[in-house]
């Protein structure tokens, strides 16, 4: 898993997240580069949106996404990564 630090995904692999969180397989890495994929890419944010609402027809006494009992703490290492790396997204997707 040479990715596994990774933070950008492609928009195949973000789908591929976004398909698997509705089935609660994606893990807490996997959904933190979903979510930072879904903040510069809009075409993924729509496909994410309707797959949601789609999993809250199928399943609507469960709740969908990321619960309050999933706690978002992410070590210090993660959160620089994420930093550097999203700010540097940023700039190249301002072209
Ligand atoms: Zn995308």
């Amino acid at each position: 898993m040479k990715d596994k630090n990774k933070i950008f995904i492609a928009c195949d692999e973000a789908n591929h997240v976004c398909d698997k969180s509705q089935y609660k397989e994606a893990s807490l890495w996997e959904m933190v580069k979903l979510n930072v994929h879904l903040l510069y890419c809009k075409a993924c944010r729509t496909y994410s949106a309707n797959n949601g609402k789609l999993t809250k027809m199928m399943n609507s006494s469960k709740t969908v996404g990321v619960s309050d009992n999933t706690a978002f703490s992410l070590d210090d290492d993660i959160k620089n990564a994420f930093k550097s790396d999203f700010e540097k997204a940023l700039r190249e997707h301002k072209d």
